[in-house]
């Protein structure tokens, strides 16, 4: 079986040419035509010797997954079903903004987590995607929007892991993908635009910490054990004192803050709490889904500031996209602003995600792609990963 060399960053190809009895350098350059250039083939590398490139033809392909469809929205935002083997599909969205276009890449087939409000836990959870299938959702946007990354043209500014699936979930695959994402010889993001989003799989949050400290992302949707319990039945297994005490330590050490968050800007100017306390991008943003009745009253807004005390956070409340028999609603735009305004008068930053590519089933919370689910409801519940 030929190895796909997008499964690969730039260590571990310097390692398997090394096995090959190759210079290491040449993982530089294979890394640099694939990533950079685009290629998907060895003939057009042509700073690397023919003889190499023949013998690199017999044994390694460089395969992404093939597009099943590609869809527009009426605001740009892009959309693609990829394969993922028999029957399974998975999506990427690319959303451009004025000054940023950022990619949204999924990490499972399906997921696990069930989290109560969203369409990719509602499917179920059929396997994890290797990290030649993550990077691959980037190197084929890149070769779809035509960009030239070798000569600076970038329509692909900002990377955010909130696709379908648990990226934790899925931790090594995610992890080389990101390097790769941050490489220089490859996509070189730095990691402020490279944004990691979880559910809040605590363990995993240390590890990431430890092994490439991205942004990060945290889903609350809750103020309270709870109601948490409920939208995010991971609670169950870390409640939000271990959640926070990780993000914590996550900022402590790493110094998180997206690049991404600020989608629509705050009515009223912040006075941010957290810039007092060191770097004002050491933060964790908060994502918190606005539900109808469920969770977005202002009695909920302040134990929400209660909750997260000195944390330095921001929050982004994302209007609930509906799907079908979801059994939630979207709250009232009235709602969000009084949401909105306690946060904002308590010192943080808040923004309102503006809902993009909605009309092609784009937007958060939609992304169903295809899904042979693997596991009844029952087992899942039970089989809740322990720790790394
Ligand atoms: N599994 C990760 C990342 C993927 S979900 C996580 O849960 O963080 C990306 C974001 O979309 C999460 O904040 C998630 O809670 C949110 N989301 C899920 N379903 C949604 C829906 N129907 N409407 C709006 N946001 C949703
Ligand atoms: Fe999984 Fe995230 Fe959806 Fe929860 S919100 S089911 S963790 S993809």
């Amino acid at each position: 079986m030929p190895v796909n060399l997008l499964d690969f960053d730039s260590p571990t190809l310097a390692a398997w040419l090394g096995e090959l009895g190759e210079k290491p350098f040449r993982a530089r350059q294979l890394m640099r035509w694939m990533h950079r250039g685009g290629a998907a083939s060895f003939e057009q590398m042509t700073d690397v010797p023919k003889a190499l490139r023949e013998r690199l033809a017999t044994l390694a392909h460089i395969e992404a997954p093939s597009i099943m469809s590609d869809s527009v929205a009426a605001d740009g935002t892009r959309k693609w079903l990829l394969a993922a083997g028999t029957a399974n599909g998975i999506e990427t969205v690319y959303i451009p903004e004025a000054s940023r276009g950022t990619l949204c890449i999924s990490s499972q087939v399906g997921c696990a987590l069930e989290c109560a409000f969203c369409s990719t836990g509602r499917q179920g959870f059929n396997r994890n995607l290797d990290a030649g299938e993550i990077i691959g959702q980037l190197w084929l946007a890149n070769r779809a929007l035509g960009a030239d990354l070798a000569h600076g043209d970038r329509p692909i500014t900002n990377v955010v892991m909130m696709g379908m699936g648990e990226p934790l979930a899925n931790f090594d695959a995610v992890v080389t993908a990101m390097r790769i994402m941050l490489d220089d010889d490859a996509y070189g993001l730095s990691r402020r635009r490279v944004t990691l989003s979880t559910s809040g799989m605590v363990p995993w949050i240390d590890r990431l910490r430890e092994a490439l400290p991205v942004s990060l992302a945290v889903s609350l949707h809750a103020p309270n054990d709870k109601l948490r319990d409920e939208l995010v039945p991971i609670n169950r297994k870390w409640p939000l004192a271990e959640l926070l005490a990780a993000c914590r330590r996550y900022i402590d050490t790493a110094g998180s803050g997206s690049d991404q968050s600020d989608d629509a800007a705050p009515v009223v100017a912040p006075k941010v709490k957290w810039q007092r306390q060191g770097s004002p991008r050491d933060f964790v943003t908060f994502e918190y889904v606005m539900l109808d009745g469920v969770n977005d009253s202002v009695v909920q807004a302040h134990e929400l500031v209660d909750l997260v005390g000195d944390l330095p956070c921001k929050f982004n409340l994302i209007p609930f996209n509906p799907f079908p028999d979801s059994g939630f609603r979207r709250s009232s735009r009235d709602a969000v602003v009084a949401f909105q305004g306690v946060l904002l008068s308590a010192g943080f930053v808040t923004t309102v995600r503006r809902t993009r590519g909605d009309d092609i089933d784009g937007a958060c919370g939609q992304l169903a792609g295809r899904v042979v689910d693997r596991t009844s409801r029952l087992a899942r519940r039970d089989s809740l990963p322990a720790s790394p």
